[in-house]
């Protein structure tokens, strides 16, 4: 059987619903079979990967699906990201990766 391969922060579990099987792993559901396992699914666990400091003052975070990087920018101690959740709350937990608190 060919690996699912999940990218996420949230360890994927397999739910049985009306409409099938689907590894869910945060919002993200994928259709599988009824024979697939957890041993079958490759997950990259995007919370353990490291930020990546491209200027002193600038690093980079993977966002939860792996598909984007946001930018955490700290000017006169004071930190910005450009994610959603930064727009709306002024926090975000890409700021705290690059504090290193844990989520
Ligand atoms: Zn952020």
């Amino acid at each position: 059987m060919e690996k699912l391969h999940i990218t996420s922060n949230i360890a994927p579990v397999i739910v049985r619903t009306l409409n099938g099987y689907f590894a869910v792993s945060g919002n993200q559901w994928f259709p599988v079979t009824a024979e697939t396992e957890l041993s079958n699914i490759e997950w990259e666990n995007t919370s353990s990967i490291p930020p990546k400091t491209i200027d002193p003052d600038i690093h980079l975070v993977k966002s939860s699906d792996g598909k984007t990087d946001y930018a955490v920018k700290i000017q006169d101690g004071i930190p910005t990201c450009t994610c959603m959740g930064f727009s709306f709350h002024r926090h975000c937990r890409h700021i705290d990766k690059i504090y290193g608190k844990q989520e």
